[in-house]
């Protein structure tokens, strides 16, 4: 098959979809591999890695669509990609297409058949290809607070690790799923006092005999909330009720009880975020203040770091890949997993829970 990855158009998008590590695997598999001439550049991957690793420079994202079967990709395809697919090709990439009818129109219309990264599932009932974006912005999550909490960036003025004779900082984290125990990991390397809420026992459980006593837990009710963020320095927000909008678990009447400075960074913020102050913000302009509270509401928070998340991307995407461009349109049949990132085939929507939330046929 030949497989081909456009460079990514989408405003400050850095990642890529395909790493020279997994052109050479595409090639050892006997597939050609087209890249648009400099696709690498925000991961430091120049035109000459995709070169040695067996691909071949094409000096337009035209060329790419037209001569590709399938089209590898990280962000949903822009108005001017849509035009450009065709009946019989695969769009491999993520979609999110339910909040989204224009992009879905472009693709019923172009008959392409797109498989979408965030509907793929795993045997746990997981989403492989969405956990590693969700690990790097829990990561990214700490990083972005402790720096929000300096004083230049409007904070408190608190190192969260402390010092040897001054106590550290204090971190909630409200949902303990992947954003938040990579978080909670980051939090309790530098130091900080951890505790993480969630609805869920098991949940809570799991991460008790995780950490080891080095994480509190607490049952995710509001009393428990008003106390964890009333005491933090730092809050982060990482809910997720599938399919649906964030609860909003931080009210602007709660804001005037919390430390003066203290930061909020809301990554549930894609999903209409869990604080009710949250507004999407960029790299550009991270933050805004309410109520002497620093917020850190950036939506597309692995953009800020194209290589690792690249990386990371490509460790969990190659193996279906892989699949789809050996077997063709069969991988799907041979895979329920891999049929449940199908959204859209020849014209038809293919997901449910899109076809639902779009208010079209399935
Ligand atoms: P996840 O499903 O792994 O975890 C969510 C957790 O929230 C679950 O453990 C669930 O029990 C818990 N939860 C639900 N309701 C709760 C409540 N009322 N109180 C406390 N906990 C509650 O999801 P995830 O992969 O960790 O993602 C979390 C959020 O981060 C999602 O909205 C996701 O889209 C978002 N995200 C944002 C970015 C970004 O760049 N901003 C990047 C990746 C993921």
């Amino acid at each position: 098959m030949r497989v081909g990855c456009p460079k990514e158009i989408k405003n400050h998008e850095y990642r890529v979809g395909l790493t020279p590590a997994a052109v050479r695997e595409y090639v050892g598999h006997g597939h050609d591999v087209l890249i648009e001439t400099g696709a690498g550049a925000g991961i430091d991957a120049p035109d000459q890695d995709y070169q040695a690793a067996g691909a071949t420079i094409v000096g337009s994202a035209s060329e790419v669509f037209e001569r590709a079967d399938m089209v590898v990709k990280v962000k949903e395809p822009q108005p001017g990609e849509w035009a450009q697919l065709r009946e019989g090709q695969i769009l491999y990439t993520y979609l999110h297409l339910a909040p989204d009818p224009d992009q879905t129109k472009g693709l019923l219309q172009s008959g392409v058949t797109a498989v979408a990264y965030e509907t793929v599932t795993d045997a746990r009932g997981g989403l492989p290809l969405l956990a590693p974006m969700s690990e790097v912005a829990g990561r990214l999550s700490v990083q972005a607070g402790a720096r929000a909490l300096e004083k230049a960036h409007g904070g408190r003025g608190l190192l969260l690790g402390g010092v040897p004779g001054v106590a550290p900082g204090k971190v909630a984290i409200i949902g303990g799923g992947v954003v938040g125990k990579e978080a909670a990991k980051m939090a309790i390397g530098l130091g900080a006092e951890v505790t993480i809420l969630d609805r869920s026992i098991p949940r809570l459980s799991d991460l008790d005999d995780l950490f080891e006593g080095r994480v509190m837990t607490r049952f995710s009710t509001p009393t428990a909330i008003d106390e964890c963020v009333f005491a933090a320095d730092l809050v982060i927000g990482a809910v997720l009720i599938p399919g649906a909008s964030a609860p909003k678990l931080v009210t602007k009447a709660m804001l005037p009880h919390m430390k003066k400075g203290a930061v909020l960074v809301d990554v549930a913020i894609d999903q209409g975020g869990c604080f009710e102050t949250s507004h999407a913000t960029t790299h550009a302009e991270p933050t805004f203040e309410i109520d002497g509270v620093v917020h850190y509401c950036v939506a597309n928070m692995p953009g800020a770091v194209p290589i690792t998340s690249t990386h990371a991307l490509n460790n969990a995407t190659l193996p279906f890949g892989l699949a789809l461009a050996d077997k063709g349109l069969p991988a799907l049949n041979a895979d329920p997993h891999l049929l449940a990132g199908l959204n859209v085939h020849r014209g038809l929507i293919t997901n449910r829970a899109v076809a639902d939330s779009l208010g079209q046929e399935f």
